[in-house]
């Protein structure tokens, strides 16, 4: 199914291009010129992604934006805009804006930014591997419903392998997504942040969800 987006724009000839563009991509476009009734039409339909102009008649983007998280925190929100200060920049993402483009902007930028976040929205939110749950949003680790504290790539490394659980997680690939690394290095470091997640994660023999493939990488099974 076509994401639905909604554009709230008051310059017809950015408003044509912007629509024009984002159906060829094949987004399911909805418009309005104004901020007021860009919210209505926010708040009552199921949107993916709203993409918001700053300065709009009636409503501005700001004050539309904080309108709509009072009751919306989850929907992707870009700003679209010409102003570009440090200052604004902050009050739209205070106000809850996920990202924040500048005009004259150029469009295959936008359409990465949308898919970014149309991505990123997706994610789910909660993993689970056997008894261990991993809330991605607010970096909690519990075991049967027991606080786990893990340091920050401690828990970055259990969530990959968790992601990509049944698959095997080469030790390149680790490295590469996990610590960010792309070049030769040495990979013993996974060992000792495996050693530490094992301990910290304290599971049964039988419940040993994470399996070390010899000379290869690791790979989560709950299976
Ligand atoms: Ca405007």
């Amino acid at each position: 199914m076509a994401h639905k987006l909604l554009i709230v724009e008051d310059e017809t000839g950015i408003m044509q291009f912007l629509q024009q563009g984002l159906e060829e991509e094949g987004y399911d476009i909805t418009t309005a010129n104004n901020g007021a009734d860009g919210l209505a039409l926010a708040q009552q339909n199921k949107f993916d992604l709203l993409l918001l102009d700053w300065m709009l008649p009636k409503m501005t983007g700001y004050e539309l934006c904080n309108a709509f998280r009072e009751t919306n925190k989850t929907t992707p929100i870009i700003f679209l805009t010409a102003k570009d200060t440090v200052q604004e920049t902050i009050e739209g993402l205070k106000a809850g804006a996920n990202d924040y483009i500048k005009k004259p902007f150029n469009f295959d930028e936008l359409l990465e930014r949308i898919k970014v976040q149309l991505r990123n929205k997706e994610l789910p939110q909660q993993l689970t591997l056997g008894n261990v749950s991993i809330d991605l949003q607010k970096h909690l680790v519990t075991v049967e419903g027991a606080e786990v504290s893990l340091t920050q790539r401690e828990f970055e490394l259990l969530a990959y392998l968790v992601k990509n659980k049944g698959k095997v997680c080469t030790r390149t690939d680790i490295i590469q997504d996990v610590w960010d690394i792309h070049f030769e290095y040495d990979t013993g470091v996974i060992d000792v942040f495996m050693n530490a997640i094992r301990k910290k994660l304290n599971l049964k023999v039988e419940e040993d969800y994470i399996k070390t493939v010899r000379g290869v990488g690791y790979i989560a099974n709950d299976n």
